[in-house]
């Protein structure tokens, strides 16, 4: 292996112990304790282990959270009363409905109905635009976590090539519009591949940078890659092992046996852009609460 690893768990530690620093200060200077409110509809088992870890994140930043389990049967009208009820709350500055929903329910209907001052998620269409247009906001947890993996390690994208490989809007659109804007920690010449791309090959050859979130495991490999490239690999996806003691184990959108040996720096999976997500949320719910972002 030729790679550096780019220590997504280190660089989560750093930013959750800034957040909780600067928490405290917020509480002992304007007697504001962060809260977030998390609602769960159904009992989706991954969607409650990513609840339970935000939640435990939350207690440790000393921040005040709620959750609100709700049944998969829950009416929409009812969950838009629920969402519209911590809109109302003071000691509420965050809201995360935990997706997917059931079918049932329209999730931009709901994604929509929360206001946009307390989107830690940063999906509602406000946060989009302005992030699209470069204005402060509260922005997606994982996107400004490949970034701020990127800054932090010493591979500041600014007039590189970057090569995303994924259009979601949860991951592949938002990394483009944050890592194009002419702003510190950005300025890059953003490619985004996808399905309509059809060979990925003569894109990913001109990358310094690789951002892989398509949701195949270990798609790209070594040899698609131009040698010395950083790859940030977002995918997580589970595989059968039989070696493994349940019988599967974790793996990105990135084949790494073979990309380490021609990236300059990786990011392993799981350990690498997974615990940003958490460290981004707990900073985004700092944020909300500070009140600054859209004065
Ligand atoms: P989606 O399935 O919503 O989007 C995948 C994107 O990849 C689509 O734009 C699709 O193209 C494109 N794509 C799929 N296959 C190929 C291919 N063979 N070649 C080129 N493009 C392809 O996934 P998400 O964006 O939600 O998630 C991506 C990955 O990131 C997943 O593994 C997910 O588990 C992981 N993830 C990790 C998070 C974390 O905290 N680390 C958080 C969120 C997601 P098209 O639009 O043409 O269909």
């Amino acid at each position: 292996m030729t790679a550096s690893l780019i220590d997504g768990k280190a660089i989560a530690a750093t930013i959750r112990a800034e957040v909780k620093s600067a928490a405290d200060r917020l509480r002992d200077e304007r007697g504001t304790v962060p809260g977030l409110a998390f609602i769960l509809v159904g009992d989706n088992p991954a969607s409650q282990v990513y609840v339970r870890s935000k939640g435990k994140a939350c207690e440790e930043m000393g921040f005040h959270s709620v959750t609100e389990r709700l049944p998969a049967s829950t009416a929409q009208d009812d969950l838009l009363s629920r969402i519209e009820s911590f809109n109302r709350d003071p000691a509420i500055h965050g809201i995360l409905v935990q997706l997917p929903l059931p079918a049932h329910i329209n999730e931009q209907t709901i994604i929509e109905s929360i206001d946009y001052r307390k989107d830690v998620d940063g999906f509602h269409p406000v946060n989009v635009g302005r992030l699209v247009i470069g204005l402060p906001s509260l922005r997606p947890c994982t996107p400004a976590g490949v970034q701020e993996l990127l800054v932090r390690c010493g591979h500041d994208p600014a007039g590189k090539h970057v090569v995303v490989v994924g259009r979601s809007n949860i991951v592949g659109k938002p990394v483009l519009n944050m890592l194009l804007q002419k702003q510190k920690g950005a300025n890059a010449i953003v490619t985004v591949a996808h399905t309509g791309a059809g060979d990925l090959v003569p894109y990913l050859r001109q990358a310094d940078i690789v951002v892989a979130a398509l949701g195949k495991p270990e798609i790209i490999r070594g040899e698609m890659l131009k040698p010395g490239c950083v790859v940030i690999d977002v995918g997580i996806n589970r595989i059968p092992d039989p070696s493994a003691k349940n019988g599967t184990r974790i793996v990105g959108d990135v084949h790494f046996p073979s990309a380490s040996t021609v990236a300059s720096a990786i990011t392993p999976v799981p350990g690498g852009v997974g615990p940003m997500t958490i460290a981004m949320l707990m900073k985004n719910t700092l944020l909300a609460a500070e009140g600054i972002l859209y004065r």
